[in-house]
């Protein structure tokens, strides 16, 4: 089967996707350059995409090509130096009202003074959430993440992935349109991973927020998606941006074992590595492509 036999053309994906038309997120020519002691770094080069409303999209990308950088940008917590995002036709200058995002670092989000039930009113606080609605959207949101047991605890009664979980029922409580996710589950271990992943499935069906999530791992971006973009290496563009046509209801041995996964992982990987063959930086990549070119194995 030829390379490019995985890159299914735009609108033929599963029907549910297919039929969601309104654009929710649009990024717009997106460039970023930061100004360090040792001069300019150009993180973001040109980066455009829409996302629709009620889609879960991948962004996947090596380490470096500025995948945080870019959901910084997104979701108004630093000034692109070119481009402009929308959030439903409105221009994002700040942190918008309609997004949360969820970071890696999970055991820096809580905080540690406060139990779990407290951590998640916090921001429905500030979005000034009548104390009566309260009790029962922390309550709906801590059912979704199977965390209803846990709500007097405290963060550090908790292990990392219910720390995640925690992070994620904030999150989701307080009803954003789009729900960022910046690598969340890259410092827990496998089968930790594997639950969060089929939780987030779960969230995304069950409350049909738009998701953006952010990883460097090609089997999560491909497992998660209806969607991946992927990103090229620094200076940055949308190297391509690909459907996942794979059932909807997907399990972790499954779906990973199928045949079409196993092409579009393929598929995402060959992107990447052309990427960073057209981009090398690191004196590895420089010899990795001398090989490619020369032929010689590796
Ligand atoms: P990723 O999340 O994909 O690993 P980042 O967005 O963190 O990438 O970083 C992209 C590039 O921008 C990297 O080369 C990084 O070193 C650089 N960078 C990130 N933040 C800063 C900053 N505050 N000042 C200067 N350079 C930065
Ligand atoms: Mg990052």
């Amino acid at each position: 089967m030829p390379d490019d036999a995985a890159a299914t053309p735009r609108g033929s994906g599963p029907s549910a996707r297919a039929q969601r038309t309104d654009i929710l997120l649009s990024v717009r020519n997106i460039q970023k350059t930061y100004h360090s002691e040792s001069g300019p770094v150009e993180a973001l080069r040109d980066l455009s995409f829409d996302v629709r409303d009620g889609e879960l999209a991948c962004l996947v990308g090596p380490s470096g090509c500025g995948k945080t950088t870019l959901l910084k940008c997104i979701s108004g917590l630093l000034r692109p130096t070119r481009g402009q995002v929308h959030l439903a036709g409105e221009l994002v200058s700040g942190p918008p009202k309609g997004m949360a995002v969820v970071f890696q670092e999970y055991g820096r989000s809580l905080f540690p003074w406060m139990n779990v039930q407290h951590n998640i009113e916090l921001p429905l606080k500030n979005a000034k959430i009548p104390k009566a609605e309260m009790r029962q959207v922390v309550d709906e949101a801590l059912d979704a993440v199977g965390l209803s047991h846990a709500a007097s605890l405290y963060p550090w009664q908790l292990s990392g992935g219910m720390q995640q979980r925690v992070a994620i029922a904030r999150a989701v409580a307080y009803r954003p349109k789009v729900l960022l996710m910046d690598e969340p589950f890259a410092a827990v271990d496998a089968q930790t991973r594997a639950d969060l992943e089929d939780l987030v499935r779960d969230i995304w069906h069950k409350l049909g927020v738009t998701f953006l999530f952010v990883t460097h791992d090609i089997d999560e971006s491909v497992y998660l998606g209806e969607r991946v973009i992927i990103l090229s290496s620094s200076p940055t563009v949308v190297q391509e941006d690909l459907d996942i046509d794979l059932p909807d209801d997907r399990d972790q041995l499954g779906t990973r074992s199928m045949p079409r996964f196993t092409e579009l992982r393929g598929h995402v990987y060959r992107q990447i590595q052309a990427a960073k063959a057209r981009h090398p930086h690191t004196e590895a990549e420089v010899e990795h492509v001398h090989h490619l070119e020369a032929g010689l194995p590796e």
